[in-house]
């Protein structure tokens, strides 16, 4: 007999009474190529395994004393050893013993062989058990590493037959409920999870059995007041089902709608940021394309915001963007917008104090002013800050799809454009950028050569607008308001080209001009009508950071021959803010020569109280846009007599301007205004027209001239 090679050399313990047999086992054992140990009895047994546990054994069934199924069920038992439950047995039973047979099962053998023995044969017999039960150790092995690794892993594992019934299944640790069902096995998918992701599991389940690939899907489950994420990967087992592993990304899925928010929200207000502005546009687009409907881009900047945080500190610019932005949210947030996108999306922050709103489905070019007429309404009323009442304006441009541009970017722009144009025309404003827009900045160069060439060629004159003392209705001064009568354009207002002229410094000799005019104008008055009129002259801060001011204040005035008393100077609160130190030299040098100052447009830039004491003023011109609302908005009303009421505190004279109707003067008597200045009282006229009604207030028969 040939001795076959053994998949790895074993030995075996004989245990039989009978010596013969046991030399012939060992002999048939030697020829496959094993080792053998003898023992001639149970006991004998038992105690050569616990010495050194064989590989196999053979077993006799019958030996005195203790018979072979007493010794296996003690072999079995012996705990201690850590082959004793798994070594192959094999028992040796008499002939057709079949009782001995199942008996021999029953303590545990793993198989048998009967007398008489086949003796050629019982080598390889024995050979194939081992081989056989190596196979189920490597098993055993591999199972007890895939039941390890499945404890290991955090998620949830099941199997399922290609019917769709659980066929298995272990909650990961981690994995949270990602079956609502405590026990699944042998139920049906749609028993255990909500319909449409039972449904959308078999599908994908029958996909991965169709081409044996992997496969993953995400669901949702609310668990109780939690909606939990969660991830399953199928894969095809190769058996007919499918094994799954169920993944709780609830985590992953909040930290995604994190790092989403961050990079799509304004930290500071919360609202949507450029980048998420610019998508937004970019699917307005797509739709309104489609839809054939219009929408307007309105972009907003706050007027002298870099002012606030400069003298009030970034904490305080933080909060006016952050209130500024819950002011825009509420006006926005009523009819004009939402119709397919959810509120709120409309409006971002592009950055500093920039803010855009997408009007949406928009019918009429008027919807998106009546929006802008709001955001300006809704800025206007004064913020209270940390203690700091804050008066705040807007400027704000409208670019319109498709008029105007037919992609994000140039709408964008154009909305930015129609901005800056609306703070040149005297910050507080609304532009619709339009194509004669782009003309009007295309001509600014030409307007600039024009500009130049206006003082030389006379083209510049005055006109002056009555000042009213209100408790006797007598005109007691005028403000001196300068027009360019273009030789093509035709009369150009002063919003129109003080800004280029401030931008290209030629404000410098242009208001020397107006100061000179002026006051020879004031001068004559006082001389014809025998009345000291007071002169009020604008002063841009161009002009005032111009250190030949003084020298040129005081020549306008001596030339003249007009006393400094007659002479009223009046600045913004821009202009004053600038630069708190040099601002205060000015003004001691202005006061010094003895001529009045006054604050203009109050309210409409940063309007900061102690500030306005330090600088020891006059007076105060409350802004027309406070006046236009009278008597009607409550709110304007408000402000308007808080600033009368404030100002009087620090012992400033109040003007109101922009008095156009009867009932706003009868308030504004009744606020205890000083001055009022508007259409109703008088629109800025040439000097003979001040002639005229300075001469006819003269006359005692007839009521005063308003
Ligand atoms: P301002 O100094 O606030 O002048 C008042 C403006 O309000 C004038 O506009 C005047 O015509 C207008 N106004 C007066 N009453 C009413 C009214 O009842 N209703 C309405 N809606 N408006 C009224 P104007 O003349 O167009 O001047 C605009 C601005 O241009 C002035 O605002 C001033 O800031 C500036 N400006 C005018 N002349 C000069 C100047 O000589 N030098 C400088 N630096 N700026 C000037
Ligand atoms: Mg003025
Ligand atoms: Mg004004």
């Amino acid at each position: 007999m040939a001795a076959h090679p053994s998949p790895k050399r074993g030995t075996v313990l004989v245990a039989d009474d009978d010596p013969v047999m046991r030399l012939l086992m060992l002999e048939m054992l030697t020829q496959v190529g094993l080792d053998a140990v003898e023992a001639a009895d149970g006991p004998a047994a038992i105690a050569s395994f616990q010495r050194q546990p064989p590989d196999l054994v053979l077993l006799d069934v019958d030996m005195p004393d203790m018979d072979g199924f007493a010794v296996c069920r003690a072999i079995r038992a012996l705990h201690a050893i850590e082959s004793a439950a798994t070594v192959p047995i094999i028992m040796v039973t008499g002939g057709d013993d079949l009782e001995a047979v199942t008996q021999a099962y029953e303590v545990g053998a793993t198989d048998f062989v009967s007398k008489p023995i086949n003796w050629p044969i019982l080598g390889h017999r024995v050979l194939y058990v081992l081989r056989a039960s190596d196979a189920i150790a490597r098993l055993r092995v591999a199972d007890a590493q895939n039941r390890a690794v499945l404890a290991a892993i955090p998620d949830t594992f099941f199997r399922l037959n290609r019917d769709g019934y659980y066929l298995d299944y272990e909650q990961g640790h981690e994995a949270g409920n990602a079956f609502p069902l405590e026990q699944c096995v042998g139920r049906h998918v749609s028993q255990v999870l909500p319909q449409h992701i039972a449904g959308h599991l078999l599908e994908q389940a029958q996909a991965v059995l169709a081409s044996q690939q992997i496969r993953s899907f995400d669901y949702e489950l609310q668990l109780g007041l939690q909606l939990r994420h969660f991830e399953a990967r199928l894969v095809s087992t190769g058996a007919g089902d499918v094994l799954g592993l169920v993944r709780d990304i609830s985590e992953r899925k909040r930290a995604e709608e994190q790092i989403r928010r961050l990079a799509y929200c304004d930290s500071l207000t919360g609202i949507p940021n450029r980048q998420a502005f610019l998508e937004l546009l970019e699917r307005e687009l797509a739709h309104s394309r489609q839809a054939g409907k219009k929408f307007a881009v309105l972009f907003m900047d706050l007027d002298s915001f870099k002012r606030i945080n400069d003298t009030l500190g970034h904490n305080v610019g933080d909060l006016l963007l952050q209130t500024v932005s819950e002011r825009l949210r509420d006006t926005i947030r009523p009819s004009d917008v939402v119709s397919h996108m959810a509120s709120g999306n409309h409006l971002a922050r592009l950055g500093g104090d920039e803010f855009t709103i997408l009007i949406p489905d928009l019918d009429r070019v008027e919807d998106a002013l009546a929006v802008a007429q709001r955001v300006k309404d809704a800025m206007r009323r004064p913020f209270q800050l940390d203690g700091n009442e804050i008066f705040v304006t807007a400027s704000i441009g409208i670019s319109l799809y498709p008029e105007d541009g037919q992609d994000s970017e140039s709408l964008l722009k154009y909305a930015d454009t129609a901005m800056y144009h609306a703070k040149n025309c005297g910050k507080n404003n609304a532009k619709l950028y339009s194509s004669s827009l782009t003309m009007q900045i295309m001509s600014h160069v030409k307007l600039e050569v024009g500009l130049r060439k206006a003082l030389q060629n006379n083209e510049l004159y005055l006109l002056y607008q009555p000042q009213i003392d209100v408790p006797s209705s007598q005109i007691v001064g005028v403000e001196a308001l300068v027009r360019w009568r273009h030789p093509e354009h035709g009369v150009i207002p002063p919003n129109d080209f003080i800004p280029l002229a401030e931008e290209t410094g030629l404000i410098v000799p242009i208001g020397e001009w107006v100061l000179r005019t002026a006051c020879t104008q004031a001068k004559a008055w006082q001389q014809t009508c025998r009345r000291a009129i007071r002169m009020a002259v604008n002063l841009s801060a161009r002009q005032f950071k111009d250190e030949n001011l003084t020298q040129i204040v005081l020549s306008a005035l001596g030339d003249s021959g007009l006393e400094p008393r007659l002479l009223e100077l009046e600045l913004t609160e821009g202009t004053l803010m600038d630069d708190a130190r040099a601002t205060m030299a000015m003004l001691e040098q202005l006061r010094g020569i003895g001529v009045l100052l006054s604050i203009d447009d109050f309210g409409t830039g940063y309007s900061s109280m102690s500030y306005l004491k330090r600088f020891d003023v006059r007076a105060l011109k409350i802004d027309k846009s406070f006046i236009v609302g009278l008597p009607q908005d409550p709110e304007n009303a408000a402000i308007t007599r808080a600033i009368i009421a404030m100002a009087h505190g620090l012992r400033m004279i109040v003007v109101a301007e922009g008095v156009e109707t009867d009932e706003q003067l009868a308030l504004l008597e009744q606020y205890g205004c000083d001055m009022a200045q508007g259409f109703y009282l008088g629109r800025p006229s040439p000097q003979e027209s001040i002639t005229q009604m300075l001469k006819v207030q003269r006359a005692p028969a007839t009521p005063a001239a308003r």
